[in-house]
């Protein structure tokens, strides 16, 4: 604490992301992907790497809007992009939350939704989810300052389906409905498809998981065209040029690279299910899983020891010692190696 901080800097209480190692080990800790980014990516970065460095890059990202916007059949001024979602929701939440009405998000869901709420200064209801970690639907229905949470939701991996979301949607016609679909692409269907029928709904993605990019920071909206108005407004207020030109390249390297992205993402879904076999197999309580990672409960030993004696064997899973789920572990799906590894390390921890 120092004296010179802001009130704003003292009260405030950051998010944590999982731990960062600089060495090797097996990190299936922070939901990465295990797979490179395409090769085309690598290939127009290194091309924009040239003497256009030295010009600022586009401020409305027309190009790689446009890439977006073609891929999911919408215009382009239904896109905002950012430097990572976690930015795009920070602006969300300046752009359509007021300090004084209450929004609402589950009790169990992305621990970044409650920093921003109070670095904003914006109220919120925590709503609790269900005995089995599910969203209860009706719970969100006429909120009064708006709603926002993960499809599929993080920790936990659960997915509600779009008949569900459509019925937030209806019953929250005067808000601002924002899903966030960091993990959409491995197993639930996108909200991309209600934006024709609901204004009110705002859809975030990011190119970090599933496009394997959480090292290039891009990630972006899907709205009417008034939302991301809203989105450039704030966005304006803060700084011109949020995307470089390495990251607008390299982003639309990967859009376009749409047999890659199917290959690799494929082969995640694949390891999840066969980790999650194995698991259960183990005696393990594992929650179903539309994400690339698992939310699972040992029964032999607490997730707490398990989470710790996993690190001392140098691999890195996600443990929350909060209430309700500090019984859980979160598993990032790595590739075959990476699981295997982790495996055999199970087994000297739980059957020795
Ligand atoms: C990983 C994650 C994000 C952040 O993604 P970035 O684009 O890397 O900032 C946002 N929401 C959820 C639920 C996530 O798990």
């Amino acid at each position: 604490m120092s004296k010179y901080w802001s009130r704003l800097v003292k009260d405030t209480d950051p998010y944590v992301p999982g731990e960062q190692p600089q060495t090797k080990v097996v990190k299936l800790n922070t939901n990465e992907n295990p797979y490179p980014p395409s090769p085309n990516v690598l290939k127009a970065i290194k091309e924009a790497t040239n003497d256009e460095l030295r010009l600022y890059p586009s401020p409305t990202v027309d190009e790689l809007r446009d890439t977006i916007a073609n891929y999911y059949h919408l215009q382009r001024d239904q896109l905002f992009i950012g430097n990572g979602s976690d930015e795009v929701l920070a602006f969300s939440f300046m752009a359509f939350f007021n300090q004084d009405e209450k929004i609402r998000f589950p009790d169990i869901t992305y621990s970044f939704y409650p920093v921003y709420a109070k670095l904003f200064n914006i109220k919120y209801d925590l709503v609790p989810v269900k005995e089995d970690f599910t969203i209860p639907v009706d719970s969100f229905f006429q909120s009064e300052g708006g709603v926002i949470f993960p499809n599929p939701n993080a920790p936990t991996g659960l997915a509600l389906s779009l008949e569900e979301i459509k019925e937030i949607l209806k019953n929250n016609s005067e808000k601002v409905v924002i899903i966030d679909e960091a993990y959409v692409d491995f197993g639930c269907e996108s909200a991309v498809s209600l934006l024709s029928k609901f204004d009110n709904l705002l859809v975030i993605q990011t190119l970090s998981k599933s496009r394997s990019l959480a090292g290039l920071r891009v990630g972006f909206a899907m709205g009417s065209a008034d939302l991301i108005e809203g989105l450039n407004r704030i966005k304006n207020s803060f700084n011109s040029y949020t995307m470089d030109r390495l990251a607008l390249a390299g982003a639309k390297a990967a859009m376009e690279d749409e047999a890659y992205f199917q290959l690799t993402k494929n082969k995640i879904i694949s390891e999840r299910n066969e980790t999650k076999d194995k698991l259960l197999q183990l005696g393990f309580e594992v929650l179903d899983s539309s994400t690339n990672f698992l939310f699972i409960k040992p029964r032999q030993i607490s997730a707490e020891e398990l989470y710790i004696k996993l690190k001392n064997k140098g691999i890195y899973v996600r443990y929350f010692n909060k209430p309700h789920i500090n019984e859980y572990i979160r598993l990032t799906i790595g590739n075959r190696e990476d699981m295997e590894q982790f495996f055999s390390a199970l087994k000297q921890i739980v059957y020795n």
